[in-house]
């Protein structure tokens, strides 16, 4: 077809060709340091999704500050993807650097807990609700911890997660629905199991599919975001936690809530601020204020339940914990950031600044009649290149137009703004500044007039 997204393809090939070249060319400084210095790694990056920015090579980061990096050719860039959220209250917000100053002197890991561990556990109950907190490094790995206890206090097997869903590398989760039916996701590097024997997927919003999988008494819990943040976003639609808090307790499973993302949502997260109810609870990234540190924990009465399955239990490997996990630093980080950064004061201060860009966002697709729409949870934003709202992950998934985004990405870059590379999010930071805002409404109506002219 002659148009993809709305936009007429040899306009966009064209504009995809001349933003690549225009990254590439003014970027000298950055690509002779990696032709010398990046041999050394698999495939030239040090972490393998770094090849999935759009760019034709990757960007190298010289400074950060507030909501903005510094590249090594030194250009100033206004951030709004701030790490994918493990920045999301600003690139080291001052309490945090501060606190990591002070603990640094003071040894980083001991496989032992500090005083500061035991205000941050009361901060997290403060902030999140009565939960029997554990700290992990990674949401990966609180996702994973948390699954295991579920299938322990169930006896369970499965995991009930959503078509489009991401939860971090947890192998579990790597399903998606295809035909009705259940399967391992085709591009996993390296996997053995048949991921349909530990997980069933159903499409998000739809009650009447999530109690069909439940019927069968073989799920441990349900795994989901308040909203699907990982494909297009997709908000739930009015009743759907409710239906499925009813639903998780009347069939006997679980209920885990992972905030990752959407601890954009306000002050307590998504669950905060629209009083769900979790078995378990799940946030990574931000929640140290970019300090690598999951937390997840677990209601009293499953806290309670599960007491009684590890006093029964063999001694031996638990399956859980890694060595690194809850050790001072990330106490200390916690402590500065509940208590100092995951304010309500900076979070009122990021939903201002993301109802600004969102309607911003929304006036530029008006005006040029794109058949795209913007979406919005708390301080994360989302243009989508197709009609919405989307209802669940199939019509995420069929929201995608890799080509278009790609270009747009490259060319917000070269208009200095960074967004999210998996697909259009944005995240305002409470030190986001109104002309940052403005600087990238006024770059994505600069490239929607050359598309759409
Ligand atoms: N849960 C959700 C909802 C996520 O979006 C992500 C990462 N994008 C994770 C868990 C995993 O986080 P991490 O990669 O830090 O382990």
């Amino acid at each position: 077809p002659a148009l993809i997204a709305g936009v007429n393809r040899a306009r966009l090939q064209a504009f995809a060709t001349r933003e690549g070249r225009r990254f590439a060319q003014s970027r000298p400084v950055t690509r002779k340091a990696l032709e010398k210095g990046a041999k050394t790694y698999l495939d030239g990056v040090p972490m393998h999704w770094m090849r999935d920015w759009p760019m034709p090579f990757p960007m190298l980061v010289a400074e950060a500050k507030g909501a903005r990096l510094t590249d090594l050719d030194g250009y100033g860039i206004d951030d709004f993807c701030l790490g994918d959220t493990g920045s999301m209250f600003g690139h080291s917000p001052a309490p945090v650097a501060k606190a990591i100053r002070k603990q640094a002197r003071n040894g980083l890991t001991y496989m032992l807990p500090t005083e500061a561990a035991l205000k941050a556990g009361r901060l997290l109950t403060e902030r999140f609700g009565d939960f029997r907190w554990q700290i992990a490094t990674t949401a990966t790995d609180a996702n994973r911890f948390a699954l295991r206890v579920a299938r322990a206090v169930t006896g369970r097997p499965k995991v009930l997660v959503f078509n489009g869903c991401y939860h971090g590398t947890v192998d579990d989760a790597m399903v998606e629905l295809h035909g009705g039916q259940t399967r391992t996701r085709p591009g996993l590097v390296g996997q053995v199991t048949d991921l349909s024997t530990l997980a069933v997927s159903c499409e998000f919003n739809d009650l009447a599919g999530v109690e069909a999988a439940l019927k069968s008494g073989d799920v441990a819990a349900i795994l989901t975001e308040p909203v699907m943040t990982n494909s297009c976003m997709v908000l739930p639609a009015p009743g759907f936690h409710d239906g499925l808090r009813r639903l998780a307790t009347q069939y006997g499973a679980l209920l885990i809530i992972d905030e990752t993302h959407t601890i954009s949502s306000g002050l307590g997260g998504y669950t905060g601020v629209h009083g769900l109810d979790p078995d378990l609870f799940v946030v990574g990234k931000c929640v140290a204020g970019g300090m690598p540190t999951a937390v997840w924990g677990l209601r009293p009465k499953v806290a309670e339940a599960f007491r009684a399955y590890d006093a029964a239990r063999p001694s031996g490997h638990s399956g859980m914990g890694t060595t690194l996990s809850a050790n001072p630093m990330q106490f200390a980080c916690l402590v500065a950031n509940l208590s100092e950064v995951m304010t309500a004061e900076n979070y009122a201060r990021m939903e201002k600044g993301a109802a600004r860009l969102h309607a911003g966002l929304a006036a530029v697709i008006e005006k040029h009649k794109a058949p795209w729409h913007v979406v919005r949870v708390g301080a994360r934003v989302e243009f989508i290149c197709a009609p919405g709202p989307l209802k669940n992950g199939a019509e995420a998934a069929a929201a995608h137009v890799h080509e278009v985004e790609a270009a747009l990405h490259t060319g917000l870059l070269n208009r200095g703004c960074l967004i999210a590379p998996f697909h259009n999010m944005m995240l305002v930071s409470p030190v986001t500044r109104k002309r940052q805002i403005d600087r990238l409404i006024g770059a994505f109506d600069e490239i929607l007039t050359e598309l759409f002219a």
